[in-house]
């Protein structure tokens, strides 16, 4: 019979933090770099816990050269051939992952990490995070590769997060349909609340050892803290970063309407703004840019997008961790890994005020 859980779903937008006595002065003794020890993975990471997704546009080289001043990862997409891969790593690129997906060959995926054992962090994402194929492809990882950093995705349950771990994963990567160019929950139906999945999958794999990575659906820099309250280890932005220098994505320039029109005036107004490209992994152009052409059997779970364009993602990411920083001084929590301790939240009707959303910004 069909089931239903009545159990409340929760998103980012849901909730607020509430604030705490706090032993900070200010956000600027908020440490946000933590020392990562994992399951399997024998050697420690000491990030910032901020992922930039392994999508196209935004798992670049580039990406990684910048990010890694901030001591955020960076999963290369799976489209660097291994020749560009191996010359890249030349240097060393402590927190770079590779990624792959089922379909992608393992020869070359397997000599690649044979022959150049500092490679050595790999991101195996799926849609679909619930396949055999998957976990038996993770069993085969470990046990070839007992020393890689391994990540596996995408899971929303708890139960499918243990077994992932149990089988070799370090850091399970957890949301299904909460991406800013994704349509999966349209077009299948199919997904979670991504602060739920978060709470849960964090749960689940806390318990057997493993971590997580809140992957997709933030917005604004608070989702962020949000995601680390929720207890994810990692939190891994595409669209946050999308819009930057370093992303992949075309750079275009486009008259779009302003937000405002003089009251006696008879014109809508336009001006210039740029724009970068930003589509999904599923869409129709990423199939066709990176697959030659679309499969039959398969539709479009993506969108494609002309984001605004951000400047240089280190203006991006001081922006992100000033809030994150600033989350901290609010809830008491003074290092990154004291975080989920610390947070309580508010469930709400109505986080922010938009009355003045649509009215012109001071030029
Ligand atoms: P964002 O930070 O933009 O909200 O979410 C980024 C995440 O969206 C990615 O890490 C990936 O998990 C997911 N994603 C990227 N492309 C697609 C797509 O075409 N379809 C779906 N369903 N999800 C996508």
């Amino acid at each position: 019979m069909t089931r239903i859980i009545d159990e409340l779903q929760l998103d980012y937008s849901d909730v607020l933090f509430r604030p705490k006595r706090t032993t900070l002065n200010s956000r600027s003794e908020a440490n946000i770099l933590r020392e990562y020890t994992f399951r399997w993975y024998p050697k420690t990471l000491r990030a910032c816990g901020i992922m930039a997704a392994n999508m196209a546009t935004t798992g670049t080289f580039a990406m990684n050269d910048s990010l890694e001043k901030f001591n955020a990862v960076t999963c290369l997409h799976k489209h660097y051939t291994p020749e560009q891969l191996v010359a890249y790593f030349s240097k060393p690129h402590p927190l770079a992952f590779i990624s792959t997906g089922l379909k992608d060959s393992k020869e070359n995926l397997f000599n690649l990490l044979e022959q150049n054992p500092h490679i050595d962090k790999l991101c195996v994402d799926i849609a679909n995070g619930y396949i055999p194929k998957l976990l038996s492809f993770v069993k085969e990882l470990r046990t070839r590769f007992p020393k890689i950093l391994l990540m596996v995705g995408n899971v929303v349950t708890g139960d499918m997060t243990q077994d992932l771990i149990l089988s070799g994963a370090d850091i399970v990567k957890a949301g299904i349909g909460p991406g800013s160019v994704c349509i999966t929950r349209s077009q299948t139906g199919v997904g979670r609340p991504q602060l739920s999945t978060v709470m849960e999958v964090a749960d689940a794999a806390h318990g057997v050892g493993g971590m997580i990575c809140a992957d997709g659906g933030c917005t604004v820099p608070g989702d962020v803290a949000k995601a680390f309250g929720g207890g994810a280890d990692f939190v891994m932005l595409g669209g946050l970063l999308a819009g930057s220098d370093e992303a992949a994505g075309r750079l275009v320039t486009r008259r779009a309407l302003t937000n405002w029109y003089e009251p006696n005036g008879k014109e809508l107004q336009t001006e210039e703004r740029q724009y970068k490209e930003f589509y999904g992994m599923s869409s129709k152009l990423a199939q066709q840019k990176h697959f030659g052409g679309m499969a039959r059997y398969r539709t479009t779970e993506g969108r494609e997008k002309l984001i605004p364009y951000t400047g240089p993602v280190s203006q991006v990411m001081e922006n992100i961790l000033g809030g994150l920083r600033s989350t901290m001084s609010y809830i008491g929590a003074t290092k990154l890994k004291d975080i989920p301790k610390c947070t309580t939240f508010y469930r709400v009707n109505k986080q922010l005020n938009t009355v003045f959303a649509d009215m012109k910004d001071i030029d």
